[in-house]
């Protein structure tokens, strides 16, 4: 059976980062919800109309249509090692997701959860940077892009909107640690250290 990796941990911590590197060394397919979200905000799509204003806010899209979206990408991908990063984000997600991955085939292995302290996490977050072309993320100081790209800012990694996220991750998304802890699924990395070594004990888990 083709395996289901969840990435928990507030925004920031590196998810994102370890993901490209399991996708580019260890043919995992990874499914961001927020970059399939920041593509339809792009191109206009009904998706996108409906959920840049929450985005914008750094509140959470609807359950309802997060859930959808990650029915239909999970049933176009239902031969290929997957991680989820950034889904589930609310109890009723994680719900779905457990009722829904039976009936297309899966079974979720792992759950990752990244740890980090709000302070590192406000670091990550004001620091980083997006290549526009490529999606390749950077940070100004922890891993500055080369001098001939040019790199854009996330809208929602502005301080104001970096602030509320952090509250939403605390009181929405934190809960699920106890749901996943409970089903025996949880395995914790200390997600402060270097991406080497995050990459490290993330190998040792899967
Ligand atoms: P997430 O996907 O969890 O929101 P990202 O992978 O986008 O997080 O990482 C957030 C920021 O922190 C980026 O600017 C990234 O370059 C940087 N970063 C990622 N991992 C590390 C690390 N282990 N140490 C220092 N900076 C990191
Ligand atoms: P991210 O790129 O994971 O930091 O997500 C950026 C934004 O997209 C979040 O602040 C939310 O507004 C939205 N989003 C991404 N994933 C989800 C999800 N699973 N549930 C609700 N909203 C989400």
């Amino acid at each position: 059976m083709a395996k289901t990796i969840i990435f928990l941990g507030p925004p920031g911590a590196g998810k994102g980062t370890q993901a490209q590197r399991l996708v580019d060394e260890k043919g995992f397919v990874q499914i961001s919800t927020g970059d399939i979200l920041r593509e339809a905000v792009k191109k206009g799509t009904e998706l996108g109309k409906k959920a840049k204003e929450y985005m914008e806010a750094g509140k959470l899209v609807p359950d309802d249509l997060i859930i959808a979206l990650m029915e239909e990408k999970l049933r176009e991908l239902s031969d290929r090692d997957v991680i989820l990063d950034g889904f589930p984000r609310t109890v009723p997600q994680a719900e779905a997701l457990d009722k829904m991955l039976p009936q297309i085939g899966r079974n979720l292995d792992k759950v990752i959860l990244f740890e980090l302290s709000d302070e590192e996490i406000i670091k990550r977050l004001s620091g980083r940077r997006i290549d526009p072309e490529t999606g390749k993320v950077y940070h100004i100081e922890f891993n500055p892009p080369p001098k001939d790209v040019k790199v854009i800012q996330r809208e929602d990694d502005r301080e104001e909107v970096i602030k509320k996220r952090l509250e939403v991750y605390h009181s929405q998304t934190s809960p699920l640690v106890d749901y996943y802890k409970k089903q025996g699924k949880l395995f914790v990395v200390d997600a402060s250290k270097s991406p080497d070594e995050v990459y490290n004990s993330i190998i040792s888990v899967i």
